[in-house]
Formats: C-alpha cells, sequence, structure tokens
C-alpha cells in the first residue's frame, strides 16, 4: 500500500474534506442561483404576457377570428422576440362554441386549430347553392359571385390551417398536455398557462424560448468555480502553514533523535522553547537525554571500577595512561605490585579474609601516593599496577619503598609469609620517558610485561622488595 508520512497525510486529508465542503456547497450553490434565475424569468414572462392574455380574453369572448388574425395584433406578438408559440382555448360568449387558436413566431401567423365536424361539407354545399343562384335570371350576380370568393376563401383557409396543425403537432401536443408553468429544458422552452380573463373560462398556453438559460447556467458554473479555486488555494496556504507548525517540528524531532546517540548535545535539542504539545515533547525528550546520559556515564565509570578494593581495573589504567599528561623533563613509571604468599594467607585466613586483606592493602597503596595524577589500579587476583609521574630513578625508588614499607606497616598477620609474618608485596618497577607516540595500549603492555619481568626477579630475591630497570635500548 502506498505510503504517505504525516505531512502529506494531513495535506490529501484536509484537501480531501475542503473538496467535499467545496463541492457539495457549490452543487447547492449552482440549485439554487439557478432556480432564482428561473423564477425571474417565469415572472417576467407572466407580466410581459398579461397584454395578450387580456387581448385574446377579448376575442373569444366575441368568438372573432377574423379580429385576431388582423395584421396589428400579429405585429404586436412579433414584436416579443421571445415569444416561441402561443395557443388560445376558450368558448364564444355567445354561442358557447370551442374556440382554439394557435399562434408560431416562426409561422408568423395565427390559425385556427380546430373546426366543426361539417364545416368543410357545409362550405361546400353554400357555394353549390350560391352556383346554383348565379344561373337564375334575376339573381343579384355582383352579390352572389362576392360570396361564393368569400366561401372559396374559407375553404382555403381550412385547408391551410389544416396543414400547419399537422405540421405543428408536437408543438400542439406539449400545449394539449400543459397544466401549469413547465420547462423543458431539452428544447430551452419555458410553458406558462394562463386563466382568461373572460366569464367563459379558457386558458392561453404561451411558449417562451429561454435560451439564454446556457449561458445562465455556464455563468454560475463559472462563478462556483471561481469560488472553489479560491476556497482550495486558501485552504493550502492554511495546510501549508499548519504542516510547519506542526509536522516540520516533528521532522526536527525525528531527526535529532535519529543522530548517533554519542554526537546528541543536550542544548541542540529542537522546539524546546515552545509551549504546546511539540514544547512538551521536545522538553520530555530533553529529560530523557539527559537520563540516559547520566545512566551511561555511570556504568561507564562502574565498567572501570574494581568491585572489591574501589580502585580502577584494567579498562582505566589503558584510559589514564594514553591520555596522560606530563612535562618533558618527567618520566612515566609503572609498579607491577603482587602480594607475596597470598594463596597461602587464603589457605591460612580463608578467602573472606584474604578479600578484606586486599582491600587494606589497595587502600593502602592508594595512600601512599600523594600527587595528583599519580594512580592505583587492581589487574585482577593479588596484582596491582601503579602509575606515576617520576623526575628521575630515585624519586621513583623513593615511591615504591614507600609503598612497600606501608603494607608492612599495615601488619596484617600472615604466619605463612616468613620472616616477617605480616602481609608483604614485591614490586616490580619500570620506567620510561613518554612521547605522544608511545601513549598507547601496545605501549602499555609492552612496559607491564618489562615490569612484570622486574616482579619476577623481585620474587626470586626473597620478595617484600622492589626490583628496578629500564628497557635496554633506552
Ligand atoms: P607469590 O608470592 O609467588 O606471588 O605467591 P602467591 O601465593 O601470592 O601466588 P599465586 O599466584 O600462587 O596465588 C595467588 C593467590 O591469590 C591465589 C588466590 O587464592 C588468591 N586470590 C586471587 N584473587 C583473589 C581474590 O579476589 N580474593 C582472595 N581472597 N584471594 C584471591
Ligand atoms: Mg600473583
Ligand atoms: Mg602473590
Amino acid at each position: 500500500m502506498l505510503y504517505l508520512d504525516i505531512k502529506r497525510r494531513i495535506i490529501l486529508y484536509h484537501f480531501l474534506l475542503v473538496l467535499l465542503l467545496v463541492g457539495g456547497i457549490g452543487y447547492h450553490q449552482y440549485k439554487y442561483q439557478l432556480q432564482s434565475h428561473i423564477n425571474s424569468v417565469i415572472q417576467y414572462h407572466l407580466a410581459s404576457s398579461s397584454s395578450i392574455v387580456s387581448k385574446f380574453s377579448q376575442a373569444i369572448s366575441g368568438a372573432n377570428y377574423a379580429n385576431i388574425q388582423m395584421p396589428g395584433f400579429i405585429t404586436e406578438l412579433k414584436r416579443n422576440k421571445k415569444l416561441y408559440a402561443m395557443r388560445v382555448v376558450g368558448f364564444s360568449g355567445n354561442t358557447k362554441q370551442p374556440f382554439k387558436v394557435l399562434y408560431k413566431q416562426l409561422a408568423g401567423e395565427i390559425w385556427r386549430e380546430e373546426y366543426p365536424e361539417n364545416y368543410l361539407s357545409d362550405i361546400q354545399s353554400k357555394i353549390d347553392k350560391l352556383q346554383e343562384l348565379l344561373l337564375k335570371k334575376n339573381s343579384d350576380h355582383v352579390k352572389i359571385v362576392f360570396l361564393i370568393e368569400r366561401n372559396q376563401e374559407k375553404f382555403q383557409r381550412y385547408q391551410k390551417n389544416q396543414l400547419l396543425s399537422e405540421n405543428n403537432r408536437k408543438l400542439i401536443d406539449s400545449f394539449k398536455k400543459l397544466k401549469a408553468t413547465f420547462i423543458d429544458f431539452k428544447t430551452k422552452k419555458l410553458f406558462i398557462s394562463i386563466p382568461t380573463d373572460n366569464k367563459n373560462g379558457g386558458r392561453v398556453q404561451i411558449s417562451f424560448d429561454i435560451s439564454e438559460i446556457e449561458n445562465i447556467k455556464l455563468q454560475i458554473l463559472e462563478n462556483i468555480l471561481y469560488e472553489s479555486i479560491l476556497a482550495l488555494t486558501l485552504s493550502l496556504i492554511i495546510l501549508t502553514i499548519l504542516s510547519m507548525q506542526i509536522t516540520s517540528p516533528i521532522n526536527k524531532l525525528s531527526a535529532f533523535i535519529s543522530q548517533n546517540h554519542k554526537e546528541h548535545n543536550l542544548s541542540d535539542v529542537p522546539c524546546i522553547k515552545r509551549k504546546d504539545e511539540i514544547g512538551n515533547l521536545a522538553k520530555m525528550l530533553y529529560s530523557l537525554l539527559e537520563q540516559s546520559k547520566n545512566y551511561e556515564n555511570q556504568l561507564e565509570k562502574l565498567s572501570r571500577k574494581d568491585p572489591l578494593t574501589g580502585l580502577g581495573n584494567r579498562r582505566e589504567l589503558e584510559s589514564v595512561f594514553v591520555n596522560i599528561q606530563q612535562t618533558e623533563k618527567m618520566l612515566t613509571a609503572i609498579f607491577y605490585i603482587d602480594i607475596d604468599n597470598f594463596k597461602k594467607y587464603n589457605d591460612c585466613y580463608g578467602h573472606n579474609m584474604g578479600d578484606l586483606a586486599l582491600q587494606k592493602v589497595a587502600s593502602s597503596i592508594e595512600g601512599s601516593l600523594q600527587r595528583k595524577g599519580d594512580c592505583a589500579f587492581r589487574l585482577g587476583g593479588e596484582e596491582f599496577v601503579v602509575l606515576i609521574s617520576v623526575f628521575d630513578i630515585e624519586q621513583m625508588e623513593n615511591i615504591g619503598e614507600r609503598i612497600r614499607h606501608n603494607i608492612q606497616n599495615l601488619e596484617i598477620e600472615h604466619k605463612l609469609n616468613p620472616p616477617q609474618n605480616v602481609v608483604t608485596i614485591s614490586i616490580g618497577a619500570y620506567f620510561k620517558k613518554l612521547n605522544s607516540e608511545k601513549k598507547t595500549i601496545k605501549f602499555l603492555v609492552e612496559m607491564l610485561n618489562s615490569a612484570d619481568q622486574n616482579l619476577y626477579l623481585a620474587k626470586k630475591r626473597g620478595r617484600n622488595c622492589i626490583i628496578t630497570s629500564q628497557l635496554k635500548n633506552d
């Protein structure tokens, strides 16, 4: 699955939320604005139709088709550019006969939609009768010819109207179905139906062209789009600020944590001055690191200490040796110290007493060292090492002798260590002038080995003494 970090997730989720809100609000805004525009279009057309309705209402009352078809009437309808078609349905005031006329702007004509069933045959029989009369000698020929022509005109008009109705069947059907105001979005036509204002009842149905609604729709959509883009841009700006305030500090903290533990500098913990949750997190991190550094230091110290005597161990000796500081004239001396016949001491007085003796010897050795920088270590068993800086061999031997003497003066009973019968030590001493290249563990080992050889000689000489020498090639 695609992994997104917190920053990207915050941006994505908020962006989707804003998109959802903008989409929802935009959709409702679109619907609302379109509907209110449609309502105003309807109101406008209803108002503009009132004079037409009143004129047609009067015409219906008189069932005066001829009046309706007058050019002045048609010119007035033509003036209304938005008018597409019209149908008037009603009853004449006198005869109560149905009255239906149609008008279509493109045709530019008003025509009668329906005729009585025997309308055509009546005209035909009238024409036939008039033609018979025309054959009679004493009839008024001029009048008869006029009447024949009028009826023939009616006949032609009937045929023309029937054809017009036939060609506009769909339009007539739409009007027939129309009960209330209706919009056909497919053809972009508004149909309204208004009751006639005469006593006989009836309706004036008008269809208006509302193709401008498409432009309005586009206009509304364009406005909503601009608003949405603005909202999304603003939200992105806010999100960027938010991310800078939240995710960037978290990233800084995590980058700090992922550093090598030894490189952690507590004064560099980021965001520590912030007063919010991230600041709290930084403070907690600070105290955790501080604690861990303290534990580390304690552990480090413990790992360099001999638990029985409290002296430094071999690790500590190595560390002190490589960091030794002394002037050029000074010599570095090592005493390899071993308790004499200590196995027998343990055998004679027990291991616990042996441990106690070890502690006493350790503190005596340490107490014999007076200068800062001189150190004693326990290498293991009953063996100790002393590391000191001296000006000459004499000084070194004096210190060694002091150490040996102080141990003997402790007067720890040791029957099996004749002739003193107290605990004594033998010392193998060795010294060397150190330069920075020699301050290495390898050279320490060499010095220890040399001191150990002298210790061996001291044991051989009868114990409780100090043997000193220097490397042959020095
Ligand atoms: P030498 O004079 O030749 O050094 O004889 P030694 O008996 O001292 O030497 P050896 O190496 O034979 O014996 C060392 C003894 O030190 C063995 C052991 O009983 C004792 N020892 C070593 N470590 C400890 C310790 O931690 N506590 C006690 N009580 N005894 C220890
Ligand atoms: Mg030993
Ligand atoms: Mg020993």
